[in-house]
């Protein structure tokens, strides 16, 4: 596949030229498309590194490698679209620790999820239910992801979506209760659909926690060797072979920079992408947009670590990504909370530990830690001492080992990419309607001839995975052709 075109497509549109906005992965599959087809394609980028929410630098000290956005990649490596993608070729290589998932609660117990079905159900106390659900949609990956990931249309597989969806709509707190019999597994699976950024008591929110689950089953929880930029690498990499270029340290700040274009893909959120086309656009197109909804911020730390992280429960060290933030009730307070404005006393913390099981993230015998906790969208609460404390709670000592920290408030993710308004990292939120309708009825189309919207902002939202943007390009060939 490597630097050619597939056959039968589009031939006709071969020497016509397109521009995608945004190097976030949405912007590279975009332009990876755009370019198999034959397109002429620049991708423009503001920041001076590629790679938007998938993008790792030295944030501490030299030799600790940090992501500064996405860390562990259930959706890129599960994703049909990367999958179709020679990334390997390009330099990209997956690293599966040996648990994809704890969860300490404070007893000195730990909720694990494992690769295996089985073994998790044990270790869990999941119900029958949860075991003959799981080992079917682990199973059926692939065709359910095929499902799930594409714009909302008639289903192919009716049965095997309906079955999924009786359960991915319902709230993640019933559906905790509901599958599993012990106080790990209930908070395992909350920590799981936390992921979505929306309360857990909330229609719906079950479905991020199925996701991630199923994708620890099927495909773990990887992450790639050398940080997050590197899928970054491999992507652009694959672009530049099939004849794309990148352009750095350029922002787009009206369309009419790029009016000899027959398309363009905006990687960009609604805010960002009003910006930059307010005035050509219809008055009732930009009041949808200005009504697309939120979600919470995200407050981040990065830290250089002296050692590994003391975990009181052993088990915890052989996970890549650990959760912590107590049991059942304790999670569902601190994601309800900044739904309410109010920034979560004892935050539930999503923590990744890439350098126990990557060399290259930092020097001999020292560590990485990454770690985010939502807050109020735009809060400007700082929430460092909290979620240390969170980590001191299931590892004592650990603050002892702090090197150096760098810390990303809600504005300061704002100001190193536009796309995350108020802190918003996944692209709004993901309520029901808007994990259908993204961000406007209308999806990856604009009023506006030739130019579409590409980000996490579209169908299937936030995440890693590059479907938004494969599915944006496949839409702008489409309607090239025709023109
Ligand atoms: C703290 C954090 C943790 C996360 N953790 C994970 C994780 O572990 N796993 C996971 O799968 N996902 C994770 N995510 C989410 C994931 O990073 C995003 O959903 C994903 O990057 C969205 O990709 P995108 O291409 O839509 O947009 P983005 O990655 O936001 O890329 C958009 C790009 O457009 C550029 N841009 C914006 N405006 C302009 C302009 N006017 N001109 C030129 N360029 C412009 C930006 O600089 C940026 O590079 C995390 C995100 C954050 C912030």
């Amino acid at each position: 596949m490597k630097g050619g075109c597939r056959r039968g497509d589009v031939s006709s549109v071969k020497t016509k030229r397109a521009y995608v906005i945004g190097s976030g992965p949405n912007g590279l599959s975009a332009a990876i498309e755009l370019a198999r087809a034959g397109i002429h394609t620049t991708v423009i980028e503001t920041q001076a590194v590629i790679g938007g929410g998938a993008h790792s630098a030295e944030l501490t000290l030299p030799g600790f490698i940090h992501d500064v956005c996405s860390a562990v990649h259930p959706l890129a490596i599960g994703s049909p679209v990367f999958q179709s993608y020679p990334l390997g070729e390009h330099g990209l290589h997956w690293i599966q620790p040996p648990l994809p998932l704890a969860h300490p609660l404070d007893s000195g117990d730990a909720g694990v999820v494992e690769r295996s079905v089985d073994a998790t159900v044990a270790r869990l106390g999941a119900r029958e239910p949860y075991r003959r659900l799981a080992k079917g949609f682990a199973r059926d990956w692939s065709l359910l992801t095929d499902e799930l990931l594409k714009p909302f249309k008639v289903p192919r597989r009716p049965l095997l979506l309906g079955r999924f969806g009786l359960h991915a709509l319902r709230s993640a707190s019933w559906e905790a209760r509901k599958l599993f019999s012990t106080r790990r597994g209930q908070a395992v699976f909350a920590g799981l659909a936390a992921h979505s950024a929306r309360p857990l008591e909330s229609p719906g929110s079950a479905a991020v926690g199925w996701v991630l689950g199923l994708a620890a089953h099927a495909v773990g929880w990887p992450i790639p060797r050398g940080g997050s930029q590197q899928i970054t690498n491999a992507l652009a990499s694959y672009f530049q072979s099939l004849g794309g270029s990148v352009v750095t340290g350029t922002r787009v700040r009206s369309l009419d920079e790029l009016q000899n274009a027959d398309a363009v893909l905006c990687d960009l959120g609604p805010r960002e992408f009003l910006r930059i086309a307010r005035e050509k656009l219809p008055a009732d197109f930009a009041r949808k947009l200005e009504s697309f909804k939120l979600g919470p911020g995200a407050f981040k730390v990065d830290w250089a670590l002296s050692g590994p992280v003391p975990w009181r429960n052993r088990e915890c060290a052989q996970a890549g990504t650990v959760h912590l933030g107590g049991g059942l009730e304790d999670v569902i307070e601190s994601e309800r909370l900044p739904w309410e404005g109010v920034a979560a006393r004892r935050p539930f913390v999503l923590f990744v530990q890439p350098s126990l099981f990557d060399e290259t993230r930092a020097p001999p015998g020292k560590h990485v830690g990454w770690a985010y906790c939502h807050v109020p969208n735009g809060s400007t609460s700082d929430m460092t001492e909290r979620i240390e404390e969170q980590v001191e709670r299931f590892a004592p000592g650990f603050q002892k080992l702090i090197l150096a920290r760098q810390v990303l408030s809600p504005a300061d993710f704002e100001r190193y990419n536009p796309n995350y308004t108020g802190g918003d990292i996944l692209g709004g939120a993901q309520t029901l309607r808007q994990m259908v309708f993204r961000p406007t009825r209308s999806l990856y189309r604009t009023p506006l001839k030739g130019v579409y919207l590409c980000s996490a902002s579209t169908p299937p939202g936030g995440g890693v995975h590059g479907i938004c943007g494969y599915h944006a390009a496949k839409l702008a060939q489409v309607e090239m052709e025709k023109s």
